[in-house]
């Protein structure tokens, strides 16, 4: 069987991070008798400069036919000034939306070599942080009704949170799903004392709950959950949340894990092709320079063997490299100030452990 896997090198450090996944999916390609075949797709700035368009039809057409897609990032400030559809930022949200992609995973868990980096006390990380966040990714405010208008008064302006049952069941079940391969845990996140949108929200989580018996579902507001997460982050196990509370609490959790640059994400839809990528964007400020993390895009690429080819034992092998790595006190220079390797070198260590 061969998948075939959609790459968005992208902008910034994309393509250096991007390459290093490589490297680790061939190796484990040759451990585990898997065989890729990468499907080279433009995206973002370096689209926009070949063809105009920072999301070419082309990139959508050829994406559909993958079995799942690898993204580096997109963006940088060469691109700024674009407005609208034009912005390399756009693709991202139409590549989503071209493939179907409501949810977004984003998983948050502190490596016990890198304990120095999470800037919360010891005593508070003591049972450790192993969290994911699912967060819907097509619906609520970012997408509903928006107008900015002229008063007599000065303008004025509006968006709105808009959910309907079947968005909310099918990211429930997601998330439901997702515990019982974990820890059996959902803490549903919503403000369900003020918002009629989070009051739905809630009453049909509950309901999505009743075939999930042996999974346990608490309810928190979103106020609660944002002091909950540096007081106490043990407690969560899946975060199942609305489109704009996922979008900040996943930073927020991303930074109790102590960087940016160790945090892989996945979105899926109802059918192939997911995408996976890392949560941080294309750095510019260190493009091109071999000294960014690879680790994100890498355990990016071991979420997509994980739930998209059902891959779990060649998911496991990356993970653990690069839990290996780290134990034996290799870091790039956003994690550490010691024994600092290059984003090649970075890459090259991880694939020598798998
Ligand atoms: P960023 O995540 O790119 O960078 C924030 C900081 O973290 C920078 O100091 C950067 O050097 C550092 N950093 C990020 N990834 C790192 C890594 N792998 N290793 C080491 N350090 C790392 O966010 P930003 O600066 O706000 O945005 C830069 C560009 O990326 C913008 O054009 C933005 O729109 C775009 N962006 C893209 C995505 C995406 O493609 N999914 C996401 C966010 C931002």
């Amino acid at each position: 069987m061969t998948y075939k896997i959609g790459i968005i090198r992208g902008d910034g450090i994309g393509p250096e991070i991007i390459e290093q996944a490589i490297i680790c999916l061939n190796k484990i390609s040759f451990k585990y008798g898997l065989t890729f075949s990468y499907i080279e797709l433009i995206m973002g700035g370096v689209a926009y400069d070949k063809t105009g368009n920072p999301l070419p039809q082309e990139t959508i057409k050829a994406a559909l036919k993958c079995d799942a897609i690898l993204l580096g990032a997109v963006g940088g400030p060469k691109w700024d000034n674009l407005k609208g559809v034009l912005r390399p930022e756009a693709a991202l949200l139409g590549i989503r939306k071209a493939l179907g992609l409501y949810a977004n995973l984003r998983p948050a868990l502190l490596y016990k070599a890198l304990e120095n980096a999470c800037p919360l006390k010891e005593s508070i990380i003591g049972s450790g942080i192993d969290l994911v966040v699912v967060r819907e990714l097509t619906g609520g405010i970012y997408f509903g009704e928006k107008r900015l208008y002229k008063t007599k008064d000065g303008e004025e302006a509006y968006d709105t949170e808009k959910y309907n049952e079947s968005e909310i069941k099918r990211i429930a079940k997601v998330a439901f799903d997702l515990a019982r391969a974990r820890r059996f845990k959902v803490t549903n996140i919503d403000k369900a004392n003020v918002l009629e949108s989070s009051r739905l929200w809630r009453k049909v989580v509950h309901n999505v709950h009743k075939d999930y018996a042996d999974v346990t579902l608490c309810d928190m507001f979103v106020d609660n959950a944002a002091m909950q997460l540096v007081r106490d982050p043990g407690q969560f196990d899946v975060i199942l949340t609305s489109n704009m509370f996922g979008d900040i609490l996943s930073d927020e959790a991303a930074m109790i894990t102590g960087s940016i640059g160790i945090l892989p994400s996945a979105s899926m839809g109802k059918t192939a092709p997911f995408l996976y990528e890392p949560i941080h964007g294309s750095a510019p400020d260190i493009a091109n320079q071999n000294i960014a993390n690879p680790i994100a895009t890498i355990l990016s690429a071991a979420m997509m063997l994980r739930n998209s080819f059902k891959e779990e034992n060649a998911a496991k092998a990356i993970e653990n490299a690069v839990n290996t790595v780290l134990l034996k006190g290799y870091r790039t220079a956003d994690i550490g100030n010691q024994n600092i390797v290059s984003t090649s070198k970075m890459g090259e260590l991880i694939s020598s452990f798998i």
